[in-house]
Parts: structure tokens; sequence; C-alpha cells
């Protein structure tokens, strides 16, 4: 078997199958390898918006406080699970740092114009490559069950308006028309006509199939599990299937890439924000206009005949074990404000880990030392949205070329 290419893109979630993508069609001899399959880690169960609306970081001011009283509740929406971790204690620091006015109005326009471009993309490829992933513009509301929440909602439109987003406010009852099957709790929403939904599994598998299709050798059930390095330059990779040689190797293994960088001596903050998933059969009465309930902090999409809660956010390292009370409290938050929830039949519960900066920015850059190392992670929220746009991006810096958008502000050397 050749076990030689161009370039080894380690992670086929939404970034890396997007990044082998890219990278193929611009005639580099790419090799993607995964440790389970393709989609079996974060980019499997999320609540598949696709979102340039959704431009305000996690870390915003008034986060820290608000959390407060959340991290130590089995069932708030933001959980810490106490370890002693000095790397996670930084990066709460960091995150801390990141919780105020300036650094937010950096991050909004940046997330905003990556979040445009890759629905652009988005668009693009459902067109040209003929996947089916059940891609839907219909917008996305943000509903509030309670006036203090819908204050709060209004000044975060009001910024995101100011940074040139497209939302709009809507009553109670205007909401419910726009989607019926929200129901009387709701007093208002946020209504962003620009976002578009569709399912994230079938896209990604659908992107593996495709860049098979253009020659990309796909490895799966293949761990990584160290480098190849003569003389300080990594020339290849260690897996449980031997050896891989490559001129170039992207990490984008979401919230497992700083176990590979820590064996070069890099640190790279990214931490674990789990989150949890409940799909069911599609009921009676479900959402056309995917939704997130702003107090509850859960989202429910209609993907095809299923219908999906997803939500809460829990520091507890790579682990993914699933917490019923937790998963409970998702379903809680979406029947909160549904119209007549039927009894869930046919459940799949999930969970998965968003690779998380301390600014809500991902990192696409090569590693300072080890220039033929790049790094494609850190989406947190937003890494289905941002898969298509990244892998590009990823692709014109092996290229060597003038990148689509500039990549300043996404530099490990940030931290
Ligand atoms: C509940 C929830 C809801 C979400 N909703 C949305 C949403 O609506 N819209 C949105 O844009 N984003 C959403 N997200 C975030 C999004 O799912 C993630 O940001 C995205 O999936 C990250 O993609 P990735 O490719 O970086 O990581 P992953 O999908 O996790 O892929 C990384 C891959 O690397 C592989 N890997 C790891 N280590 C190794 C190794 N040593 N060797 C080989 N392979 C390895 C893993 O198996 C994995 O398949 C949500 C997340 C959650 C948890």
């Amino acid at each position: 078997m050749e076990r030689r290419s161009d370039v080894i893109v380690i992670g086929g979630g939404s970034v890396g199958v997007c990044t082998a993508y890219y990278l193929a069609k611009k005639n580099f001899q790419v090799t993607l390898i995964e440790k389970g399959q393709i989609c079996s880690g974060c980019s499997y169960g999320n609540a598949c918006m696709i979102v340039p609306s959704h431009a305000m970081p996690i870390p915003a001011p008034g986060v820290i406080k608000k959390s407060l009283k959340w991290i130590f509740k089995e069932d708030s929406p933001l959980l810490i699970r106490p370890q002693l971790d000095r790397q996670l204690f930084s990066w709460f620091l960091r995150f801390a740092a990141s919780c105020r006015e300036k650094p937010m109005a950096k991050t909004i326009p940046i997330l905003r114009d990556l979040g445009r471009a890759s629905l652009l993309l988005f668009r693009e490829l459902a067109a040209a490559e003929d996947l089916s992933f059940d891609f839907k513009q219909r917008g996305l509301m943000t509903v509030y069950s309670s006036t203090a929440g819908l204050e709060e909602g209004k000044e975060e439109a009001e910024l995101l308006s100011k940074h040139g987003l497209s939302v709009s406010l809507l009553t109670g009852d205007e909401a419910r028309e726009l989607e019926p099957a929200l129901n009387n709790t709701v007093v208002g929403a946020i209504y962003s006509d620009e976002d578009a939904h569709g399912s994230s599994f079938q896209f990604v598998t659908g992107m593996g199939t495709v860049v098979k299709n253009l020659g990309v050798t796909v490895e799966t059930d293949t761990e990584v599990t160290g480098w190849l390095i003569d003389r300080q330059t990594p020339f290849g990779v260690k897996t449980n299937r031997g050896d891989f040689y490559a001129k170039e190797i992207v990490l984008a293994m979401g919230s497992w890439t700083p176990i590979l960088t820590s064996q070069l001596g890099v640190r790279v903050p990214v931490q674990a924000g789990k989150g949890y998933s409940m799909t069911m059969d599609r009921p009676s009465i479900s959402p056309e206009i995917p939704f997130i309930h702003a107090e509850r902090k859960v989202g429910v999409t209609t993907i095809g005949n299923r219908l999906r809660f997803a939500g809460t956010m829990e520091f507890a390292g790579l682990d993914l074990s699933l917490n019923k009370t937790r998963m409970k409290s998702i379903q809680k938050g979406a029947a909160e404000v549904l119209s007549g929830p039927e009894d869930p039949s046919n459940v799949e519960y999930w969970c998965g880990l968003r690779p998380c900066t301390p600014d809500g920015r991902p990192i696409i850059d090569r590693l300072p030392n080890y220039p033929n190392i790049y790094l494609s992670t850190g989406h947190a929220m937003l890494g289905y949205t941002h898969g298509p746009i990244s892998g590009k991006l990823m692709a014109e810096l092996i290229n060597r070329e003038t990148p689509s958008l500039s990549l300043e502000a996404l530099k490990l050397n940030r931290f």
C-alpha cells in the first residue's frame, strides 16, 4: 500500500473532510486519517445549524457572572467538573480575559465573515458535488420565554445589527405566526433570515465519498499515536496501522488536537466543551425553522424525518459519558416552548466534544517551530458552519496563496 502523500489530514469531521476536499481540488495528493469512522466525532450529532448570525462568541461581557450561578448544577446549561488540571485553569483565565467588550467586538466580525463565506461554499458544494443533506435556508429564530431574557436578546440583536447582520425582533405572536410549532410561552424572538440548516452527518459523510472520488486516500479505524521526526522535522505519523509519510500534515482533530501537539512541546489552548443531543422521529408538530430556546440554551432542528434537541456545555475533559440529568434538561428546555410535544419515539441520545478556544475564535495556522504542521481546530459551537471555509483557507495556506479571508486573528500566537 502506498503510504506516502503530499498532505496528511488527521480527523474525519466537518473540518477534516472539507480540508481534504479543497486540497484535492488543488491537486495535492491527500491521505485523510480518522481513528473511527468519517463523522464519528463532534460533527455527528450537532444541531445542524449553518449560522453566520451566530457571531457572538461564547466569551462575552456578563458571561462569567451568569455562569457562576450555573456551573456546578447538574442540569444547568453550563457545567464545570472540578479537576486538577493546569491547562484547564489557564484556559479559564484566558477565557475570563476575553469576556470583555473589546475582544468580543473584535471577534464578532471575524465569526460573521467566516460564517457568511462558509454558507456560500455550502451552496456551491450542494450544487457542484450533488450532495444530499437536506440543505435549507429558512433562517434561525432565537426564542425567549421571559421578558428579562427578551430584553437581553434585544441588546444582542442591536449589537449584531451594528455589525451588519440581518436580524429582526418579533413579538410572541409574530414568532408563532412564522413558526406555528412554538407555543404560547414564547414572549418574543430574534429572527435571522440569512441562516440555514442541513444534516451535518449527511454532509460530512457525503463529503467523505466526494473526496474518495477525487482520489483522496481515506484511512478509517486508524488512530494517529505519534510523530515520525528527523532533525526536528516531522515527516510522517505513527498509527495503530503502521506509519504514514507526507510533506505536510494538518491536524483537524477537534478536541483531541492538543494530544498530538503536546508531543511536539506546543501548547494549544483547546478544551472540550461537551454537548448533548436527543434525536427522535419527527412528531406531527415539528418546526420548519430551527430555533434556540435562549434561556435554556437548547437548539431545536428538524432534519429530514427526524427532530433534534441539542445543547448544554460541560467542561470535563475528553469524557464522552452520557449524563441522564443533562439529557433530560435538554428535553425539558425544548418542550417548554414547543407546541404539544408527543412522547418521543425511536430516540437516540448522543454527546460530542466541541473544541473550544478561550477567545471563541478557531485556530487556522501553521505551527511556529514546525512549518510543515498545520492546525485547524477550536471551532467550538460553529465547526459545522465553518467547516467549508476552514477547509478552503487551509488549502490556500498550504498552497502559499493569499487567503480568501485574513488569517491574522486566527493565529496560534495570539495566546
Ligand atoms: C450539542 C452540539 C450542538 C452543536 N451544534 C452546532 C450547530 O448547530 N452548528 C455548528 O456549526 N456547530 C455545532 N456544533 C459544533 C460542531 O459540531 C463542532 O464544532 C464540529 O463538529 C467540530 O468539527 P471538527 O471536524 O473540528 O471535529 P470533530 O467532528 O470532532 O472531528 C475530529 C475527528 O478527529 C478524529 N481524531 C481525533 N483524534 C484522532 C487521532 N489521534 N487519529 C485519527 N483521528 C483522530 C476524531 O475521531 C474525530 O472524528 C455543535 C456541537 C455540539 C456538541
